[in-house]
């Protein structure tokens, strides 16, 4: 890694990873030791605690993230001709799971507040060709799921819940991942549940699908060497399990740590007078919502954002663009044709958005340089104490 002066480290896994480094030994040495590094005791313990922590009934682990929006979609059947409804704002593994399968994306607007799926607009981009869609809880807050899935219902299509971002996050107290009919996480290692490489899982409150996806996940294979389906290999290996054990323990503190972050970013900031339309919109939050910050995004008004990103780094302070450029933008989705004319809040946040530090171990010390960094670029000088 590249060492400059960190003020605020955008994020330092090792910083999170370390206390608990004495139980992944342990746990990673009991998998070396049973000489199982497929399937085994610590995935299927994994699957239940994921299923118990989401309130799903089922969970089946996967490589990825990604594979888990593409299994889902494989299950559900969903190929050529098909309309899957998904925002444009978003990680590219939401929309390359429909494309993939020869689907077509159908790119829906966000709220301008929470950066989540706008409804309204979801309503008026369904047709008699829709097949599935997809809500992403993005940076840690569920979309309005329980519309979302009203919606849907009224209409007979299938939700698949993009929860990557938001592990152990609810709406109206119900967990992420138990609303739709399946639910998509990621283990990758920026997540808030993150392992040490790729890991995914999926959860369903349907027996029939949970199986289903479990086939698709295993080549399609059932019994030994008999192939129902064309599936994928596609699994979540023992190593990951261990390690993802280890962290679920920890999972919960790791958000209260996560949410009293935020919490001080939006205190610090009002305080020194830095929210405003010229300045900053600070992170709203539904109060339906139960927000897991997996990232603390703010606007940047004026056309700012990046002359306050340089000035963020030239004092050593991390920060990121979650995301520069909306995916009906992407090169390789040019095919699709879709000009954006009524995308204009995804435009309008790809330009304005920019994302502050936040991980567990982020100290107070450190997230005021970040304020104060941000308060110097409007040439106010921050009179903060931690
Ligand atoms: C991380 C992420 C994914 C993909 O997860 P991987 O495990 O990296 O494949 C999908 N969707 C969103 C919104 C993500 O943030």
């Amino acid at each position: 890694m590249v060492q400059t002066p960190q003020n605020g480290p955008l994020l330092d896994v090792n910083r999170d990873n370390r206390p608990h480094r004495e139980e992944f030994i342990e746990a990673l040495t009991e998998v070396v030791d049973s000489g199982r590094f497929l399937f085994g005791p610590e995935v299927s313990a994994l699957e239940e605690e994921i299923a118990k922590y989401s309130q799903a009934d089922h969970a089946i682990g996967c490589a990825s993230g990604s594979d888990a929006l593409l299994l889902a979609l494989m299950a559900l059947g969903i190929g050529p001709g098909d309309e899957v409804i998904v925002p444009s704002f978003t990680f590219f593994a939401s929309v390359s799971c429909v494309t993939r399968l020869g689907a077509t994306p159908i790119f829906a607007d966000i709220r301008p507040d929470t950066f989540n799926l706008d409804t309204d607009h979801l309503e008026q981009l369904i047709t008699d060709r829709t097949r599935a869609i997809i809500p992403v809880h993005l940076f840690g807050q569920c979309a309005e799921i329980d519309r979302i899935c009203q919606i849907a219902a009224s209409r007979d299509i299938p939700v698949i819940e993009d929860a990557a971002q938001a592990i152990g996050a609810a709406y109206h107290s119900r967990p992420a991942g138990s609303w739709g009919l399946i639910g998509c996480f990621s283990f990758y290692p920026t997540k808030n549940l993150g392992g040490m490489g790729d890991g995914g899982m999926m959860t369903s409150g349907d027996a029939e699908m949970a199986d289903r996806l479990r086939l698709f996940a295993g080549h399609g294979m059932r019994p030994r060497y008999y192939h129902q389906v064309v599936g994928i290999n596609s699994r979540l290996d023992t190593f990951q399990a261990a390690v993802l054990r280890v962290k679920m323990r920890h999972l919960d503190d790791a958000v209260q740590r996560r949410s009293a972050i935020a919490g001080r970013y939006m205190e610090w900031m009002e305080d020194q007078q830095l929210v405003g339309e010229d300045q900053i919109t600070l992170p709203y939050i539904d109060p339906n919502a139960f927000h897991v910050w997996n990232q603390f995004s703010i606007r940047v008004g004026g056309g700012q954002r990046d002359s306050m990103r340089a000035h963020l780094a030239e004092q050593g302070v991390g920060s990121e663009i979650y995301y520069p450029v909306p995916m009906h933008q992407q090169e390789c989705f040019a095919f699709l044709g879709v000009d954006g004319s009524d995308l204009p809040e995804t435009e309008r946040a790809a330009a304005e958005i920019l994302n502050l530090p936040i991980f567990p171990g982020l100290t107070q010390e450190e997230q005021l340089r970040v304020v104060e960094c941000v308060a110097s670029f409007y040439q106010k000088s921050a009179r903060l104490a931690a």
